[in-house]
């Protein structure tokens, strides 16, 4: 079964989303088979989005993931990865299609709530840069 790996940002941290976003998971069959709380220095916030160093947004991107506890996760189920996707919605909340993670939860671009891998190669390569084998389940 595949795997993909999650981020709740630190925007819904900070407004108490933590549960209602996990509800949205596990509603859509996306199995919690790994989590924790992080508050990730810039190292790990600048190595997490490598694929975006040089653009013109990094710097923001990597001081608001910096900026509080995050909440880390891999989920598992079929098509965990593209369907993850389409339960976030779009980067812009102002395109995501109603009843999506963003639609109903972010704030903007930046603020957007939550974060899922985009291909199997950079989930694997996700799901290892936070947990260990023995730490998924
Ligand atoms: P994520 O990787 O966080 O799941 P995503 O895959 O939908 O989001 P990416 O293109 O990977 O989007 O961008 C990573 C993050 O950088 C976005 O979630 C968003 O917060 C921020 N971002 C992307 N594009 C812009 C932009 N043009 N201006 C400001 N912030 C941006
Ligand atoms: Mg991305």
């Amino acid at each position: 079964i595949e795997k993909t790996l999650s981020i709740v940002k630190p925007d819904a941290v900070d407004r108490n989303l933590i549960g209602a976003i996990y509800q949205r998971f596990e509603n859509a069959d996306l199995k919690i088979v790994a989590a924790k709380m992080i508050h990730m220095n810039a190292e790990k916030a600048q190595g997490f989005y490598a694929e975006h160093e040089g653009k013109p947004f990094f710097a923001d991107l990597v001081e608001f993931m910096t900026s509080g506890p995050v909440m880390v996760q891999v989920l598992e189920g079929e098509s965990s990865i593209t369907r993850y996707r389409e339960l976030m919605g779009k980067t812009n909340p102002e395109d995501a299609a109603c009843g999506t993670i963003r639609s109903d939860f972010a704030l903007s671009l930046r603020h957007n709530s939550v974060h899922g891998s985009d291909s199997p190669e950079s989930a694997a390569r996700e799901v290892a840069y936070f947990f260990a084998d023995d730490e998924i389940f």
